[in-house]
């Protein structure tokens, strides 16, 4: 079968690879639909970050090159000896957490804080970007009959905003400013618009994910290099500020200006990945009880929640996906296109191995 493998940096090859029975606990999945995440092509371009390298990974004892993809959908094809809670031809939305099951969180079932967390598409031979994967049960899901396998793909990211919402305390009725709207932004924004929002106030650089973000639920985009952002949330808020933010940018600007946007003992919630350090002054805390938190991937309930949500269309993403292209073709047409000069242009590249889908 074919496999988008990962070598090292700017080295991703569509290679043919042993096709492979699924053992014990494993479903094989015939994939339909696998998005591109952020994180994909950090490590695209300056990895080995999330992949092993040559160091054997610590769960799966894998080295590179690793199969790539780990937001996606399909249909199981075969079940290993063990496998209790799937047949051949479930519809199915793998939850791509690689965990060690042993560390005190997993003990605790909160297994996004796992001491060893990783991620099936960054540490094996199976991920979703390839015709076939192997995958523990335990993290699969059943997709309902009606949902596409687009939408299916498209879970994952979503189940990354949903999640920070919990993490942020967020609750009906409540504003909340989201800072970005790429994919994690606007996962965010349409959770929020989902659960019942008051206001949500966008904050975007000027492109056209400004109007992406008011397509999701946005009521207003506020520009930081144009609008003072901190007195116009004041404003929309009465002067109270927002109940609640979410920094998906990884902008040290963005970080400060949310902190300043939020109402004393608010939320801001960080989500996205940091490279580099910031500097803060924490009596800006102290002085105001405010908290800042952080959030990764998605726990408990979150998959099954986001997925009945997309079902029943309470949660929508108008415009995620703007790109679908061939697995033969991931590297020029998905990998390219989202490192290249069109790539603000982009919110979702789905890829597959089937060109009857296309
Ligand atoms: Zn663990």
């Amino acid at each position: 079968m074919k496999a988008a493998r990962f070598y090292t940096a700017k080295d991703l090859r569509v290679d043919v690879v042993p096709d492979e029975a699924p053992k014990g606990d494993e479903v094989r999945i015939q994939v339909k639909w696998c998005g591109i995440c952020g994180s994909d092509l950090h490590e695209f371009l300056d990895g080995p970050i999330f992949t092993p390298g040559d160091t054997p990974q610590y769960v799966t004892g894998c080295t590179n090159p690793v199969t790539m993809g780990h937001e996606f959908s399909g249909v199981v094809v075969a079940v290993g000896p063990d496998v209790k809670n799937f047949k051949v031809g479930d519809r199915v939305i793998p939850e791509p957490l690689v965990v060690d099951y042993d560390c005190p969180s997993c003990q605790k079932n909160e297994y996004n804080v796992c001491e060893h967390l990783s991620f099936l598409g960054f540490v094996s031979n199976n991920g979703g970007l390839a015709e076939y994967c192997n995958f523990t049960e335990k993290f699969v899901h059943h997709m309902p009959d009606e949902m596409s396998f687009e939408d299916g793909a498209i879970v994952e990211p979503l189940a990354v905003g949903y999640h920070s919402l919990k993490v942020g305390h967020f609750e009906a009725g409540q504003t909340a400013v989201v800072a970005g709207a790429g994919p994690i932004g606007l996962a965010t924004i349409a959770s929020l618009k989902a659960l019942g929002a008051k206001q949500i106030i966008a904050v975007q650089r000027k492109s056209v994910r400004q109007q992406y973000a008011l397509n999701t639920g946005a009521d207003i985009v506020l520009d930081p290099n144009v609008d003072d952002v901190v007195a116009k949330v004041k404003e929309l808020t009465g002067g109270a500020g927002a109940d609640v933010a979410f920094e998906t940018t990884s902008s040290e600007q963005c970080f400060h200006l949310l902190r300043d946007c939020i109402k004393p003992h608010g939320y801001e919630v960080i989500t996205s990945i940091w490279t580099s350090n910031i500097t803060m002054n924490p009596n800006v805390l102290v002085l105001t009880e405010k908290n800042i938190v952080g959030s990764i991937c998605y726990s408990g309930n979150d998959f099954e929640e986001v997925i009945a949500l997309l079902s029943s269309g309470k949660l929508k993403v108008p415009g995620y996906v703007t790109k679908k292209v061939l697995l033969d073709k991931v590297l020029e047409d998905g990998f390219g296109t989202l490192t290249g000069p069109d790539k603000k242009a982009q919110v979702k590249i789905l890829v597959t191995p089937d060109e009857s889908l296309l």
